[in-house]
């Protein structure tokens, strides 16, 4: 058996492959191209070895385990937790002329003796099925008389009781390992750390596996991250201009915030659709089916959105509110662009969105240690949110991995902020906090620097300070983002018990002193920012000229007709990236249409026909 090794993928071409596995890539599923590592870990299955891979969201990591299925002798078994996206899965194989079957809970008596009998008579490639149904004794039984290829271990953090997803039943799967000796094994996570990868080789007794990690970078997705102000309105200027006709996930922190942004967003025209675990089943059910069975459907939903969430053209993912953590974010955004075309996350927040998430921390039941870990991490997310250079680079090296930065596909890359000396603001701000008695919030400190009247500057006698109406060579825009940024530099803490209120921290002692410089960033000017920005270098995939986005649209309604005539989600018949291939390259015939990433030769054979049509249709139009 190897020895456990670390490969760290660079992005690099994929090595030349086994013959086989390559020629399944190409027939079956219409790929021209491995992704990084997805040959190694198919070989070394191949092989009969086993293997933990880790891949970040859209890394491929289904093929890892579909592939060497297909090569090897026998049936190779899939376990997943997520029961809810095997029929989506097993149909998307399907398509591709792939003999798979699962069985779960949801399978009618006539459906599961159906799929056993199939699957004693080798009829089946692939089998999905779910921890707890496997490890009966009758499944066990049903799968020793089977000739088992390989077991996969699909969203293997799961064994991990580190996680937030840790499922008692994914510890015994180490029983496998007993029961089919000579089966290879593997398991396949997009959680990183080091602490679940050690917990998934122990647990499940995959300690003499190979281990491959994937870079995390996701370069198909734009990171884009400003501060608040008009965030609803912004939204709606970003879908419309950058996103018009995508899928989209908005993020809320608030069930309220969710069903007024939904239904604000269809107000002005969008197709959009709440969903958070407040609404009856149905609304939600029906929410879920139309974004993941239509076209350009904007789901606005809690966190609580996304786990068992396997749409590959998801173009965008906007957060109104800030996410709890850089580990949360980086998830959350990752949903976006799993196909590898360009993808958008986009960001808006406010120094209330940290007070908000400072208050339910300081509320919850956690112990001290705890808090202390997850205020340490919001900050970090600040420190994100406020950086001046390549975001890419920050989140991963937040990941531990090293980027070199000037990603050119962030906002900071593509328009670089400017940074300012703001030691003198820095020092008026952190004054009137102190003056003011360390209990008010921007707001409020804002209007004391401004020299204002207000009721509670009346109250509290907030005239007779040195430092009001010391701040006038500012506006109030720019106090509370210098406000938020000190905060953010951490000079600043939100005094979690009071109502948005901020305390100094000792790090603010130095600047008051006149001891510590600090530059902050300028509030970004829209049309400077604009016109920088304006060439979009976007990926191949993605350049349609107006004329070839009219064919995508048609070829998407055809799509569209066809999925829903059997009753699966439309990318299950062909991905947006497909799609697009097609519109640019308009083949003419079979053999141009199989070149088409994505085309393999059963898709061939039932849609080549119906799509070729279209294209020719449309270029008789010119
Ligand atoms: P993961 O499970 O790691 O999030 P998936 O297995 O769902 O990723 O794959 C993500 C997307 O990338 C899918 O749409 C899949 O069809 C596509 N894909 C996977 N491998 C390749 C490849 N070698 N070439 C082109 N597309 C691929
Ligand atoms: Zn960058």
């Amino acid at each position: 058996m190897p020895t456990p090794s670390k490969l760290q993928s660079t992005g690099a071409a994929s090595p030349p492959n086994s013959g086989r596995a390559f020629t399944v890539l190409r027939d079956t599923f219409g790929f021209s191209e491995f992704h990084p590592l997805q040959a190694e870990i198919i070989d070394t299955v191949i092989a009969g070895g086993n293997a933990i891979a880790i891949m970040p969201t859209g890394g491929g990591k289904s093929l890892c385990y579909q592939i060497p299925s297909l090569v090897r002798a026998g049936t190779g078994v899939v376990v997943s937790p997520l029961i809810a996206l095997m029929k989506d899965q097993v149909d998307a194989l399907r398509q591709y002329g792939v003999r798979a079957a699962y069985l779960n809970s949801s399978l009618s008596f006539e459906a599961r003796l159906r799929t056993e009998r199939e699957l004693a008579g080798g009829a089946v490639d692939i089998l999905y099925m779910a921890p707890e149904g496997l490890l009966t004794d009758a499944s066990l039984e049903l799968l020793a008389g089977v000739d088992v290829a390989l077991f996969a271990i699909d969203e293997a953090h799961c064994v991990s009781r580190w996680g937030h997803d840790f499922r008692p039943e994914y510890r015994q799967l180490s029983q496998l390992a007993e029961r089919f000796p000579g089966v290879p094994r593997m398991a396949l996570t997009a959680t990183a750390d080091a602490m679940t990868r050690r917990d998934i080789a122990a647990e499940l007794r995959l300690a003499d596996a190979e281990m491959y990690v994937a870079s995390f970078d996701r370069p198909n997705i734009r990171y884009l991250i400003s501060e608040a102000g008009g965030a609803r309105q912004s939204l709606l200027q970003f879908i419309t201009e950058k996103h018009p006709g995508d899928s989209g996930i908005v993020y809320c922190l608030t069930r309220r915030g969710v069903e007024e942004t939904a239904a604000w967003l269809c107000d002005r025209g969008l197709r959009a659709v709440p969903y958070h675990a407040g609404l009856a089943d149905a609304d939600r059910e029906r929410s879920h089916d139309s974004f993941t069975r239509e076209d350009g459907v904007v789901v606005v939903a809690t966190v609580a959105f996304g786990m068992g969430i396997d749409k590959p053209d998801v173009r965008f993912v906007a957060h109104l509110n800030l996410p709890k953590n850089i580990e949360s974010y980086y998830q959350e955004t990752g949903r976006a662009g799993r196909d590898g075309a360009p993808a958008s996350a986009w960001m808006r927040y406010g120094l209330k969105d940290v007070v908000m998430l400072l208050q339910m921390l300081e509320k919850s039941e956690a112990g001290e240690e705890y808090k202390r870990i997850e205020r340490a991490k919001m900050n970090s997310l600040l420190g994100l949110c406020e950086a001046t250079g390549c975001r890419r680079q920050m989140l991963l090296n937040y990941f531990g991995e090293t980027h070199p930065g000037a990603c050119g596909n962030c906002d900071n890359c593509l328009a670089p902020p400017e940074a300012w000396d703001a030691t003198v603001a820095a020092q008026k701000a952190l004054s009137c906090v102190y003056r003011t008695g360390q209990r008010f919030g921007a707001a409020h400190l804002s209007d004391v620097l401004l020299g204002k009247d207000t009721d509670n500057i009346r109250r509290f006698n907030h005239r007779s300070l040195s430092v009001h109406g010391i701040g006038t060579e500012h506006t109030a825009v720019e106090w509370r983002s210098i406000i938020r940024q000190l905060t953010a530099a951490g000079l600043l803490t939100p005094d979690p018990h009071g109502h948005g209120g901020l305390r100094l921290t000792p790090e603010a002692r130095a600047v008051l002193k006149g001891e510590q410089a600090i530059r902050l960033r300028k509030l970004p000017r829209r049309d400077a920012a604009k016109k920088k920005s304006a060439p979009r270098p976007s990926p191949p995939a993605a350049s349609l000229d107006d004329r070839d986005r009219l064919l995508f649209e048609e070829l998407r309604k055809l799509r569209l007709a066809l999925a829903r005539e059997q009753k699966v989600p439309p990318y299950v018949i062909f991905h947006d990236s497909t799609l697009r291939d097609m519109a640019g390259r308009k083949p003419s015939d079979e053999a141009e249409m199989l070149e088409i990433s994505g085309v393999g030769r059963d898709k061939l054979k039932r849609y080549g026909a119906a799509f070729l049509a279209v294209v020719e249709e449309f270029g008789r139009g010119l």
